[in-house]
């Protein structure tokens, strides 16, 4: 390309990742101006957020030395004066600033001293318009220090890109969208959209470009992860589960101790129809702390023993495996089926008579932790792997799983930290998913509220009314050791000072944290399940899928410090019984507004998938639990947060279009197929035959 040297091409690489021509043109500017559009400097008030004025340069000076040194300079029109200033890149200013000159400046503007100031500005020699002049938008293009040293400013940029556009003809920036959906939707075709995304003739001819170019980049992620579904589907075979047999009448007629709600009728449908059609299942499901997903892995496994097949539950915690293990044995007795526990704490004996029973299929189901990862462990016939709270355990441990049986069993994943749906359809996106999205009947909502630190003393004397009533009560700490040099509640300290509200004559205080042996653990959690003491003070250990009943009160210290997810699931951890819950948030000092924000979201809502949507807002995708490597996120122009409507009109017309022409061979997808196949290694669609 003209203009652009080894040198330069070298660089273009390594500061902005910029190859071919398809990269300089996916370099968007990240904004326009309009020169036509200048307000004056005494317009601007400390309400003024950004804002693009011109006048003439009084004079500019370097003040201060190494780290201090900065350049200032002031900017004059007819009404009033601006301060300019630059930390960095002083020696390249201080070159193109000629005084008496007059500048065309766009920046933030920030008040010191009562006086407007703008750091950074962007700035260019202004050229006055006609009155009554045409608006023109002109591209402003990020660009680096070391790009800008060899000349390659946001203007040089602009003009690499305005002269490649001259070079490039329509036919090569390549139609992939169908042509029914161009006029479906009424885009502007694709090599129009890029021309008028960097070059716009007006400012709705810019908003259509982009408009085009974000649906664009959601339905091909949408349409690969699609694929990469249905690939899968084909590639690994699975075990078919042809009947609904004797286990799972007898207990479903039987032994179900509550009528199932629709949500778990609706998920637990889609699981027997993915079981029965000979492909692997591999289902993520997502349902709010307490909607009854349990009852839904046990229900598909009575699936898997009708057909012969041996199940297992892999559990993030002992206790966790432990309460699993329990529930459900209670539930199985007289159905003839055998389940056993086994865990990093199994006794050898035992142990051993557990590999065998697995081996020899007189065991049906085996609920675990890791330990059921290991090699010893073999089945018989394993068919059926449910693995619950699923952020917890990496994917390669998942894929140990897998390998059990000679024909992968199916899997499903069960979280309990609701993910935004348009998270999950664009991190997610290749699963096969379920929601639940509805919780039992009868549940009373907690009540949830925020208390200042200062108030203490009545937050206890609550709690004691509580514990008075019979209930018993959480005490949550963020930090399990006091070498943490953080200056909030610790765990220690924390019991001290429950155990001087709540005397240990008058009250029973257990404690958890995850530096304690296992059997102490498992002790301590018996005492407070059994309801043997009053209180348990504890790290968010306790967060996953722990199950108390008779705990009313849930009071969560240094509140502030706990993230949205983590702050809903341990406040799953009550509501569980019948009597009215209580979830009270201590907080020392709400350092940022984002803290109160995260608190006041807590006590507004109990519903989790209104809170991911927030915790979405406020952190932004990359941040999300699960999600930071996903790569499906990627994305130059669209946002799943600012881009929902559009998001969901992608995944519609995804549906829409593999329902009907799943290989995309009719002649009007021919556009995208092509595309999908240029695009190697991106998209699964190379194995595909
Ligand atoms: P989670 O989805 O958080 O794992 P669980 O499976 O532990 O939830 O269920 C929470 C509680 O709700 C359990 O005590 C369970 O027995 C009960 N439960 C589940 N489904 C129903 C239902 N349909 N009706 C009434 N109670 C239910
Ligand atoms: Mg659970």
């Amino acid at each position: 390309m003209k203009g652009v040297g080894p040198l330069r091409g070298d660089l273009l690489k390594k500061e902005l990742g910029i190859y071919t021509f398809q990269d300089l043109i996916d370099h968007f500017p990240f904004r326009h101006i309009d020169k036509t559009k200048v307000e004056t400097i005494g317009s601007i008030t400390p309400n003024t957020e950004y804002v693009q004025v011109a006048g003439r340069l009084q004079y500019s000076e370097v003040i201060g030395v190494k780290q201090a040194k900065r350049l200032t300079a002031t900017i004059r029109d007819k009404t009033g004066e601006l301060e300019l200033v630059w930390f960095k890149g002083i020696s390249y200013v201080e070159k193109i600033l000629v005084e008496g000159t007059d500048y065309l400046l766009f920046g933030k503007v920030s008040f010191f001293n009562g006086k407007p100031q703008m750091a950074h500005p962007e700035l260019e020699i202004f050229v006055p318009q006609k009155a009554g002049g045409k608006a023109f938008l002109e591209p402003i293009y990020s660009t680096t220090e070391k790009l800008k040293a060899r000349g390659l400013n946001a203007k040089t940029i602009s003009k690499l890109t305005h002269q490649l556009f001259s070079q490039l003809q329509a036919k090569d920036i390549v139609e992939n969208l169908p042509q029914d959906i161009l006029v479906k939707y009424n885009l502007l075709e694709r090599s129009i959209a890029y021309r008028a995304a960097h070059f716009p003739k007006y400012e709705a001819e810019f908003d259509k470009a982009i408009y085009r170019l974000k649906f664009e980049e959601l339905f091909i992620a949408q349409v690969r992860l699609a694929l990469v579904r249905i690939q899968r589907h084909k590639a690994f075979k699975g075990v078919v589960f042809e009947k609904v047999g004797d286990y799972f009448n007898n207990f479903y007629n039987n032994h179900l101790p509550f009528a199932l709600t629709n949500a778990q009728k609706r998920v637990l449908k889609e699981i027997r129809t993915d079981t029965a059609k000979g492909y692997q299942m591999n289902r993520l499901l997502q349902g709010d702390v307490g909607s009854g997903k349990t009852i839904v892995a046990l229900l598909s496994m009575l699936i898997a023993a009708d057909n012969g097949f041996q199940s297992c539950i892999m559990a993030p915690t002992e206790i966790l495996a432990q309460q699993h293990f329990q529930g459900i044995s209670a539930l199985l007795q007289n159905t003839g089926l055998e389940i056993r526990l086994l865990t990093g704490s199994t006794k050898v004996k035992e142990r051993r008579e557990i590999l065998a029973g697995l081996l020899d299929d007189t065991i049906h189901f085996v609920v675990g932790t890791h330990a059921l990862i290991e090699d010893a462990v073999q089945f018989k016939n394993l068919g059926f792997v449910v693995v619950d709270e699923q952020h917890r355990f990496g994917v390669a441990q998942r894929a140990a799983l897998w390998k059990k049986a000679t024909i992968p069993p199916h899997v499903l994943v069960m979280t309990a930290t609701p993910i935004p749906r348009t998270l999950a359809m664009t991190a997610y996106g290749d699963l096969d998913y379920s929601v639940m999205d509805e919780l039992p009947p009868g549940r009373i909502p907690i009540t949830t509220v925020m208390r200042n630190e200062s108030h203490r003393v009545q937050v206890m004397e609550f709690v004691k009314e509580e514990i008075a009533k019979g209930r018993q009560a959480y005490f949550i700490y963020p930090l399990i050791e006091e070498s943490e040099k953080v200056n909030y509640e610790d765990l220690m300290r924390g019991y001290e000072q429950v155990k001087s509200f709540f005397p240990e004559h008058q009250y029973n205080i257990a404690m958890l944290h995850g530096k304690m042996k296992s059997d102490l653990k498992e002790t301590n959690m018996q005492r407070f399940v059994k309801n043997d003491c009053h209180i348990m003070v504890a790290t968010t250990v306790i967060e996953v899928g722990v199950n108390v009943p008779n705990a009313s009160v849930m009071v969560i210290e240094s509140a502030e410090k706990f993230g949205l997810s983590q702050l809903h699931q341990l406040r799953g951890r009550v509501g569980r019984g019948s009597e009215k819950s209580y979830c009270i948030l201590l907080f020392g000092k709400l350092g940022s507004v984002e803290a109160k924000k995260r608190l006041n979201i807590m006590c507004e809502t109990n519903d989790g998938f209104k809170i991911a949507e927030k915790d979405l807002e406020l952190r932004g995708p990359g941040d999300i639990e699960g999600t930071r490597q996903s790569g499906a996120l990627d994305f130059k122009l669209a946002s799943i947060v600012n881009d929902k409507e559009l998001l969901n009109l992608a995944k519609n017309q995804t549906d829409e279009i593999l329902n009907e022409d799943i290989d995309l061979n009719l002649e009007k997808n021919l556009n995208l197929k092509n595309y999908l196949q240029s695009q190697k290694g991106k998209t699964g669609w190379s194995k595909i035959s």
